[in-house]
């Protein structure tokens, strides 16, 4: 098993507590534990499950400094960026997952015809799968957790968590919370690197969901299918903003700074390539370079719109896509450097790029704005829709009706008009995408499949014999044109079959006795 990484802050360098990693053998007691306490949780009604998990998002609530600071430690951001945009959300998070799970787990009555299956009737009931893997990066490590986390318990499904190894600490925290009120087993955590998330999958789990790269995404989605169990994942991308020049340009400066740099960039639905008017490209540049030049990093001052890049490796990226870009003709406008402390990368803006550069095609996960000039909408659609990835897209342009209609066209799961990833706060809108993003929908009913298998329950209230079974006879073809032709909307052929299945029911009593 390799070795945890030191545990420091990316701001400061400040020492964090260790954490004991989980042996791979040990994962499947967890999951056991989980296993063990699952069937008393799903016997509880919806309502009992969604009271108990509101407490506990009020507790996470009464605790919101504590974790922001833990989350803070961890990831490098700042305070009131962590409760602000990972923990001040818990609440109404909850209070719409409940009404989401309302809508996915009430149990369907399904229209059956009774002239075609007289006397029978059957109900789709949603049950959980069991117990659930969340696998999670370190991105946002709070939040990335309860967006399953929540609806899998509303399911009914026991859950063990997987945090990343740079950010164990707020994966343990939220278990704990848990664990308070719900008691021990129910959320489980295990923590490590890749090899911990391998075992997770190999430990018998009902489901996984995984958030993360593409080339683990691909991994943990071809083991699942391997063993037979839902899996959701959600890969990432390489979101583009469509600038217009009819566009509010003050509103539109200060959106995309905001979303391109938000989480210093580390975000799957960050914007990282803008394409813009070229009538109004060289205003727009002017004024997104002064605002993105303002942002300040942790801890360069007391208070700061961003931290630093979580990791070393990440900042590598960042600064070999910036470097590949500028050789290729990109003209940097601001930043482009290091900080002077911790792991930060200074807010940048770069000019006139094109598709040939790694910042326009590859995930960058950093604070950096590409910008690339276009005739028209029609050019920055077609660029924009050139991509691997497919999660968000925005179009920004005072003519709302004009930018819907182009939103349709971004080949995405979320197309915004004059906003940007702002969904992906909300609980019940699907957080999903297309190409390399993956198949994974994130939050609302419509991630259920991972949580719940639908199960039927079919009743038959005949005292007959069905007239289609077994012996046939010279009416069985009869009975089958007549089904044909009261299929196709025959009202007379409906009439017919009633005498048919008489004479056929009475033919197969006569066979049985
Ligand atoms: P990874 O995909 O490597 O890790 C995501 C999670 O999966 C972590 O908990 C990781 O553990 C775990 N894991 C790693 N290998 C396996 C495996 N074989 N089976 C099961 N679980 C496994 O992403 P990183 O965190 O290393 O980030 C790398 C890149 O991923 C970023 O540069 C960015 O492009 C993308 N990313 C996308 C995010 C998104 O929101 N879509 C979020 C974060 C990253 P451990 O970290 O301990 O190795």
């Amino acid at each position: 098993m390799s070795k945890p990484p030191e545990g420091i802050c990316p701001a400061t360098g400040k020492k964090l507590d260790e954490v004991a990693w989980t042996d791979a053998d040990a994962v499947s007691e967890v999951v056991g534990a989980a296993r063990k306490a699952q069937p008393d949780w799903a016997a509880k009604s919806l309502k009992e499950r969604g009271q108990v998990l509101a407490q506990v998002a009020s507790n996470i609530l009464g605790r919101a400094e504590e974790i922001a600071r833990i989350v803070a430690d961890e990831t490098g951001k700042n305070v009131d960026e962590v409760l602000l945009n990972e923990v001040s959300g818990v609440g109404e998070y909850v209070k719409l997952a409940r009404k989401e799970a309302k809508a996915a787990l009430q149990p369907q009555k399904v229209a059956i015809s009774s002239v075609a299956y007289p006397g029978k009737k059957a109900t789709v009931e949603m049950v959980p799968r069991g117990v659930v893997g969340i696998i999670a990066p370190w991105n946002y490590p709070l939040s990335i957790f309860y967006k399953p986390l929540f609806p899998a318990l509303l399911a009914g499904n026991a859950v063990v968590l997987k945090p990343s190894e740079y950010t164990p600490r707020t994966g343990q925290w939220l278990a704990d919370r848990f664990a308070e009120v719900l008691g021990p087993g129910l959320v489980g955590v295990v923590q490590g690197a890749g090899e911990v998330g391998a075992a997770l999958l190999e430990s018998g789990i009902d489901g996984v969901t995984f958030t993360g790269s593409v080339a683990t995404g691909k991994k943990v989605a071809a083991r699942a299918g391997e063993l037979l169990i839902p899996c959701s994942v959600e890969l990432g991308g390489k979101d583009a903003a469509i600038v217009l020049a009819d566009c509010d340009l003050e509103r539109t400066v200060a959106g995309i700074a905001q979303w391109g740099l938000h989480n210093c960039g580390q975000n799957c639905g960050a914007i990282e390539r803008v394409y813009v008017e070229e009538a109004i490209a060289d205003e727009f540049v002017e004024r997104l370079a002064a605002v993105v030049g303002k942002v300040r990093v942790r801890p360069e001052a007391e208070r700061c719109e961003i931290g630093p890049l979580q990791n070393e490796a990440q900042r590598a990226i960042v600064e070999e896509q910036v470097a590949d870009a500028l050789e290729k003709g990109a003209k940097l406008v601001v930043g482009g450097e290091r900080t002077e402390q911790g792991l930060g990368y200074r807010p940048t803006v770069l000019d006139h790029c094109n598709s040939k550069m790694k910042v326009m095609s590859d995930e960058t996960f950093g604070p950096v704005l590409a910008v690339a000039r276009v005739a028209d909408a029609e050019e920055a659609i077609r660029l924009a829709n050139d991509s691997r990835y497919g999660l968000n897209g925005s179009v920004w342009t005072g003519d709302i009706g004009r930018g819907e209609e182009l939103a349709r066209r971004l080949e995405v799961g979320i197309a915004n008009v004059n906003n940007h990833a702002i969904a992906g706060s909300m609980a019940n809108i699907p957080w999903t995408g297309t190409r390399e993003t993956g198949t994974g929908v994130a939050a609302s009913r419509f991630s259920y499949s991972t949580f719940v298998r639908p199960r039927t329950i079919f009743v038959d209230k005949s005292k007959k014999p069905d007239p289609w079974w077994f012996p046939f006879d010279e009416n069985s073809r009869a009975l089958a044109e007549g089904l044909i032709e009261f299929s196709q909307g025959s009202l007379m052929a409906g009439l017919k079959l009633g005498g048919i299945a008489k004479k056929r029911v009475k033919a197969i009593r006569d066979w049985v006795k």
